[in-house]
């Protein structure tokens, strides 16, 4: 089957409900199975929100008239063309047909195995589509807009009204003016740009989709918010705002690889693992806010040495710094903490260090307590480094990377509650 091809499938689809994510576990013992994936709101990664087909693409997905072109992550391929295949499964559908069991004996080039053979011969029994000449459908060609406005507005029950050049590429001997027509004045199709209706142009499949929930007058889905736990900051809240983001650990001045803490029962566990992937969970979510973000991660074989100093400095000109960590102890003991450091430190830090720990606290340990362990003062070689350089510094101490409950598995989990509170602290740091 090709990729293009939309299947049809039950009505009962499961859809990917806006802000409705995992339930929040219990602090203590943190259900971390749950993984953030797919598109931030909606059901397709390929149709965001602001995608001018966004309501129709998503009405249709709910009606079942389509599931689209790829899963992991599901996509709808909006701009591919459209084939004859396609559409007249899609209108089948639509128009409440059921697919005739196939006999593969209507059109040469669509066997019964074809995946859309049923809908098009029983399109075709009901009169509403003809082949493309000499026995054949031709299921894979391209739809042409003017064949798309005939088929939709013929399977939607309209007669071709009577030509009226409302488009200066539609003259009123072209074979499918009175379709256009009626497919503009009911409102299913409208010109492409400036007074035009390029018949000849591929339909692509977004067009497809709008033109059928149209025709078929489908209330079209209504805008879906971002999932606040993947986007937490309003769009543009922190706009001109530049921030640096410090992967804590990693190659060395001396040349070597410094994993940080490593956990004591599975060794794939460490430190630098986690502070990557924090970063890497926090980044989409400052830039969605207009952050301008900046990583620096020390990877095995990066070819610079540096000293803590040196890679402090490396964030000059941000207006805020945060070097990346997680803790270590004895296996038992867990909590958050926040770092400045203890003679270079100004009151921008400590608000900044602040803020940050009153949103790790409320994202990671939904608020507990016990596993609050404050804003803290330390010689900090990396802060020092950035002093003077930055206008805000800090380093943040995620959780205890080597408590006997952390696996392999709980990092990406935690790696995104860490960086959730990390962005709301930013953004009220940043009082926006
Ligand atoms: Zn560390």
């Amino acid at each position: 089957m090709s990729r293009l091809n939309v299947l049809l499938i039950v009505s009962s689809l499961a859809l990917i409900a806006c802000g409705d994510g995992p339930a929040e576990p219990a602090p203590t013992t943190p259900d971390l199975s749950e993984k953030a994936s797919g598109p931030a709101c909606g059901t397709f990664a390929d149709v965001p929100r602001d995608h001018w087909a966004y309501g129709a693409i998503e009405a249709g997905a709910e009606q079942g008239l389509w599931s689209g072109c790829a899963e992991s992550p599901r996509r709808f391929c909006p701009d591919e063309g459209a084939s004859r295949a396609m559409a007249a499964a899609i209108l089948g559908s639509a128009a409440g047909l059921e697919p005739a069991p196939a006999t593969g004996e209507v059109f040469s080039d669509v066997p019964r195995s074809h995946w859309a053979a049923g809908w098009i011969e029983a399109m075709h029994r009901e009169g509403l589509v003809a082949g493309c000449g000499g026995g054949r459908f031709c299921p894979s060609d391209a739809l042409t807009r003017a064949q798309l406005a005939a088929l939709v507005t013929g399977v939607a029950g309209h007669d071709p009204a009577t030509p009226r050049a409302a488009f200066a590429d539609v003259p009123q001997t072209h074979w499918a003016a009175g379709w256009i027509e009626a497919a503009r004045a009911h409102g299913i199709m409208s010109g492409c740009a400036s007074g035009r209706f390029c018949p000849d142009a591929k339909a692509t499949r977004a067009q497809l989709a709008a033109v059928v929930i149209a025709a078929f007058n489908i209330e079209r889905a209504p805008l879906c918010e971002p999932d606040p736990n993947e986007f937490p900051l309003e769009p543009g809240s922190l706009a001109g705002l530049t921030i640096a983001l410090d992967v804590g650990h990693g190659y060395t001045a001396s040349g070597s690889f410094d994993p940080g803490a490593v956990n004591g029962r599975d060794r794939n566990v460490t430190e630098y693992l986690a502070n990557q992937e924090t970063a890497r969970a926090l980044r989409p979510m400052l830039e969605a806010a207009g952050a301008r973000v900046t990583i620096f991660d020390y990877a095995r074989g990066t070819p610079e040495r540096m000293t803590l100093r040196q890679k402090g400095a490396r964030a000059r000109g941000n207006d805020v710094f945060i070097s990346i960590h997680h803790n270590a102890f004895n296996g038992s003991v867990q909590g958050t903490e926040v770092l400045v450091d203890n003679t270079v430190a100004t009151s921008p830090d400590r608000r900044l260090a602040g803020a940050l720990q009153r949103g790790m606290m409320d994202s990671i340990w939904d608020g507990d307590g016990r596993y609050d362990r404050g804003v803290k003062s330390q010689a900090l070689g990396v802060l020092r480094g950035a002093a003077g350089l930055v206008g805000a510094k800090v380093l943040v101490e995620c959780y205890f990377i080597d408590h006997r409950d952390i696996s392999r598995g709980a990092v990406p989990e935690l790696a995104r509650r860490s960086a959730l509170g990390i962005a709301r602290g930013i953004g009220a740091y940043a009082g926006r």
